[in-house]
């Protein structure tokens, strides 16, 4: 067995390796250079730990890691403690005491890895310490985490990251490797060449996190929906909802307290106090529910988070993905969960349009949302449509709604013209455009008080559509929006001064008119719930395949372990992740000797906690 491998097995207590990790693993452990971009949750801390310790081993001194996120340095240092791994962490955050001690536990070689703020690496008297390990031939490696940092094109530019040239200039023959979980090509090319890694070995994964299932549903109840969804299926789970307003986001919360569910706000316009408590709790505390704006979740390292949810539509396919990326990092079952509506098409488009962002760029706006609502109107794999959106031929996956529960289909060409040519025909008689409503009043041939007052009764058109239901049409609509054979228009209201959107034709309404493009649409959940009427029990989805006995095993480890990261101040995952807990629970140990290869547990957690899993496991017969 490779070096390599013993680590693996002996401190952090894994099998075999995921995906690319060898590779990378070994690469580096030899003194490569590599670039690695690899989804959240992928295992990249491993492609830099392992190395580190290989390369300590073999004499060459302390790995140094560069990391942004301050806030997540002390949780990272605290798992490779738990693992046995000498780590510390340098940032603005330790006193000036603090500080010193851990700059001389580097200097006298006591530590494998040291996690330091880019902003603290170069200063003169960093790399002045640097220069002393180097000179001595004791500085092994730098890993540069969240390499996506030094480009602008990325989403979380950080000028500090400029100054990381110097590595490759100062200390020449000190291996790196960059890191990064950001795919496109323009930013990748960006790292090569603000840090010099012209030569480095690429490693580049799959984008796809097959753990997770995708799921869109269109938008009824939007609140009751997501109630459903988390009591049948992520009952006690750690999950995010993602709202649009900040409002809207301390309604939901609300809500969900009420009906008995840990949930809490997080948005920019809270205290930050309260941000980081919240924060704190939901990487703590087990099964916390956070309802919050996009402003929550960036370098959120929390492995075990089960769902998430949309309640409203995102802008575009790139924040979807980053978005439901956060759920199942452990590679245990996970759920990303989106309803969307008529509604969300109106708001993102009245959001791209009264925009300051100039003609141009607003259609590129337009055409990413556009591809949004394409994957949402899919009557095939998301999966598929989701990596293709980023370059990735597959198959169709048998984990998302459309492959487990194939939609029914229905052929929406005829209504779709109908519909179009009752926009034409009121818009030619009154010179005024209407609203959805009224609209499908007139084509469903209702005699409303506005169809008497217009007139619209008179209107060739008035009537034909009395076969759809109104559900039927408002599919249609969206259908129409989504691929812009619909266009909106906004109008005041004379008597109230309300402005609401109406419908207008388009350039592209021809074709559909014509009859030249066909309109194929799902058919609506209302009409096949008899078909998929099947309820998932209450069950959390990491131990969703237990059996009875091995479920009140898990549930009672959970509680355990609850304990001991209270106890040592770190995030329950960092103990055991759910995925080392159900396969103790699977197992029912009776003997140290019994918990010996299972998944995550390591020399040193086996020394422990060995026992008290054990009385744990006992106690729950
Ligand atoms: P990333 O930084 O790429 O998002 P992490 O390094 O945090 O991912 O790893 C995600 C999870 O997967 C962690 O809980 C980690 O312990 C686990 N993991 C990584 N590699 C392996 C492996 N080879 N076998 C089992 N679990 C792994
Ligand atoms: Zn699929």
């Amino acid at each position: 067995m490779s070096p390599a491998h013993t680590v693996l097995q002996d401190v952090f207590g894994y099998e075999a390796f995921r995906g690319p990790q060898q590779a990378i693993i070994e690469h580096v452990a030899a003194g490569g250079d590599a670039l690695v971009l690899m989804p959240t949750g992928g295992g990249k801390s491993l492609c830099y730990q392992i190395p580190a310790i290989v390369r300590q081993h073999q004499g060459y001194g302390v790995t140094i890691v560069v990391s942004p996120l301050i806030a997540l340095m002390h949780d990272q240092v605290g798992a490779l403690h738990e693992a046995g791994v000498k780590a510390a962490f340098l940032n603005s955050s330790l006193g000036w005491e603090d500080a010193q001690d851990v700059e001389w536990q580097m200097q006298s070689g006591q530590l494998t890895l040291l996690y330091v703020a880019p902003e603290r690496l170069v200063t003169p008297r960093f790399l002045g310490l640097l220069d002393d390990l180097h000179a001595n031939g004791q500085l092994s490696l730098f890993a540069i985490d969240e390499a996506h940092c030094v480009s602008q094109w990325g989403h979380d530019f950080r000028p500090e990251y400029h100054a990381l040239s110097v590595l490759h200039e100062r200390y020449v023959g000190v291996p790196r490797i960059a890191l990064t979980a950001t795919a496109d090509s323009l930013t990748r090319a960006d790292i090569v060449e603000r840090l010099h890694l012209e030569q480095a070995e690429q490693f580049i994964s799959s984008f796809d996190r097959p753990n997770i299932r995708y799921t869109i549903v269109e938008k009824k109840d939007v609140t009751n929906q997501l109630l459903r969804f988390i009591k049948h299926e992520h009952e006690g789970d750690a999950g995010v909802v993602y709202c649009l307003s900040r409002r809207r986001v301390e309604e939901l919360a609300k809500t969900l307290q009420d009906n008995g569910i840990h949930a809490l706000p997080y948005h920019a316009g809270l205290p930050s106090d309260v941000r980081q408590l919240h924060q704190n709790r939901f990487l703590r505390e087990e099964g916390v529910v956070m309802v919050a704006t996009i402003a929550f979740g960036m370098g959120i390292d929390k492995p075990d988070v089960r769902f998430v949810a949309h309640v409203d539509m995102p802008r575009n396919i790139e924040g979807y993905y980053q978005e439901t990326g956060r759920a199942g990092r452990d590679g245990l079952p996970a759920h990303a969960w989106m309803a969307y509506g008529i509604s969300d098409v109106v708001n993102q488009r009245r959001m791209i349009d009264e925009g300051n962002a100039d003609e141009q760029f607003k259609a590129v706006l337009r055409g990413k949302l556009d591809a949004l609502l394409t994957l949402a109107e899919a009557t095939d794999c998301r999966r598929v449509r989701l990596l293709q959106y980023f370059g990735e031929h597959s198959e169709p996956c048998g984990n998302c709604d459309n492959c487990l529960h194939p939609p029914a289909i229905w052929d929406g060409t005829d209504a779709a013209r109908k519909l179009l040519s009752t926009i034409y025909r009121v818009h030619e008689m009154s010179q005024l455009t209407f609203g959805a409503g009224h609209i499908m009043d007139v084509m469903r041939g209702k005699v409303t008080d506005k169809v008497t007052q217009y007139l619209h009764d008179k209107v060739s058109t008035f009537g034909i559509g009395k076969d759809y239901s109104e559900q039927q049409l408002r599919a249609v609509m969206r259908q129409l929006l989504a691929t812009g054979a619909l266009g909106l228009h906004k109008v005041t209201s004379e008597n109230s001064g309300h402005v609401f959107d109406t419908l207008t034709l388009t350039p592209q309404s021809r074709a559909v008119l014509r009859g030249d493009v066909q309109v194929l649409l799902r058919e609506s959940a209302a009409a096949s719930r008899t078909r998929s009427a099947k309820r998932s029990t209450p069950t959390s989805a990491a131990a969703i395949h237990l059996e009875p006995d091995a479920q009140a095993r898990f549930i009672n480890l959970k509680a355990w372990r609850a304990e001991v990261a209270k106890a040592h101040d770190l995030p329950a995952y960092v103990i055991f992740n759910d995925a080392t807990l159900v396969g103790i629970a699977e197992r029912n140990p009776q003997t140290l000797a019994d918990l010996q290869g299972i998944s995550g547990i390591g020399a040193k957690k086996l020394e422990a906690y060995g026992e008290e899993v054990l009385r744990v496991v006992r106690l729950s017969a």
